[in-house]
């Protein structure tokens, strides 16, 4: 589904993340160490190439909640903004870890005057963080910041779900 709000186009899609063709930036639902993984970070680096965790090392290891932003290699997007997750029931206070790996990313978007970005439910696969407690985390992060937005046009959620589009929509459709 689709709607725009501050003309800003905010959508949710079932779909992988790392086949976002018509997106600048992909967000990354990295680990500490910015390295591959499983799940969101092993698909974005096996597309990406070698050359990805290589641009991540500088930066590592991040915290909780930051975000940091290299180029994509042979993703078909020019940048991945990595974020690192809170780990449910350890990293805390979680629900601010989580809404600030949101709010920074899209800083890091604004910054590099990116048009487009693409983001993975971050925290609800090997972190643990319940999926509908995510959902009121993440939308109203990003809700919160669309009339800041200069450079940020389009805004999609990738989920890998079925039932975590569905979530996703339930949201967008009657809370924003
Ligand atoms: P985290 O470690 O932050 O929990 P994961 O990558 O394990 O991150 O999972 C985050 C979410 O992304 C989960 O809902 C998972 O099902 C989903 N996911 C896994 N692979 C992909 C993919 N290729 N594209 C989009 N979402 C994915």
């Amino acid at each position: 589904m689709k709607k725009e709000i501050d003309g800003i186009l905010v959508e949710a899609v079932q779909g992988d993340i790392a086949s976002q063709t018509d997106i600048e930036a992909v967000v990354n639902a990295a680990n500490a160490e910015l390295l591959p993984g499983g799940g969101v970070a092993g698909a974005l680096h096996k597309a990406a190439g070698p050359e990805l965790a290589d641009a991540g090392a500088p930066f590592s290891p991040i915290s909780p909640g930051e975000a940091v932003i290299t180029n994509a290699f042979n993703l078909p997007n020019h940048y991945v903004i990595h974020c690192l997750g809170p780990v449910h029931g350890i990293d805390r206070p979680e629900e601010k870890l989580l809404r600030d790996c949101y709010v920074n990313a899209l800083r890091k978007a604004e910054e590099k005057e990116v048009k487009s970005i693409a983001f993975p439910s971050i925290s609800t696969g090997a972190f643990g963080y319940p999926l509908e407690e995510a959902v009121r985390t993440a939308l109203p992060a990003v809700r919160e910041l669309l009339g800041e937005l200069r450079s940020v046009s389009h805004i999609r959620f990738v989920l890998f779900s079925k039932q975590d589009l569905t979530a996703y929509e339930r949201f967008l459709e009657s809370e924003y």
